[in-house]
């Protein structure tokens, strides 16, 4: 590749070095004209099949440009779509696959939205899964109420149990029913 500092269109590499994970390479390259040093990272291309059996490149933004519409009006912030993607992204690495079908790529998503936020996950399946009807949606709240551990159910709603000192937390039992 081309020397970003005088377009010389010749480098050499002297570092190579693995990303812990084992998916990118990064090299530091000098270049013979200026003398100038830079650095390539190498990544294996990974493409999402389009319905109508068109590839395109995986992009992480088109993933949070699809989950932002789905948490519009809810508490997630761009950092939160930003490690969404990127747990995607790693998800779908993991499976060593070069190709995703989009579909599969909507799969991957569901999970970690469901993490996220509970509001934008029935929104995104709703569409994503086309649901037609109120059974759809009180099949996926039913699926969602069985996989809540009941801890964590009391803690989402941010009404902790502030500890004052000295005075005993209140027991969370009792937070429970409303
Ligand atoms: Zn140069």
């Amino acid at each position: 590749m081309y020397c970003p500092f005088c377009r010389n269109p010749d480098s050499r590499v002297v570092d190579s070095r693995l990303a812990d994970d084992g998916s990118t390479i990064k090299r530091r390259r000098q270049c013979p004209e200026c003398g100038r040093r830079f650095s390539t990272v190498e990544t294996a291309s990974l493409s999402v099949i389009k319905r109508s059996g068109v590839g395109e490149p995986f992009s992480r933004s088109k993933i949070i440009n699809g989950v932002r519409k789905a948490c519009q009006g809810r508490p997630v912030t761009d950092d939160d779509l930003a490690m969404l993607a990127q747990e995607v992204e790693e998800t779908i690495r993991a499976s060593g696959a070069a190709e995703m079908a989009a579909n599969e790529v909507g799969l991957a998503i569901l999970g970690p939205l469901q993490k996220l936020d509970q509001v934008a996950y029935l929104r995104f399946a709703s569409v994503y899964q086309d649901f037609e009807s109120l059974a759809d949606f009180e099949s996926a709240i039913a699926q969602l109420r069985s996989q809540i551990p009941v801890g964590q159910a009391s803690a989402s709603d941010g009404q902790e149990p502030v500890r004052t000192g000295g005075k005993a937390a209140e027991p969370s039992s009792s937070v429970q029913d409303r």
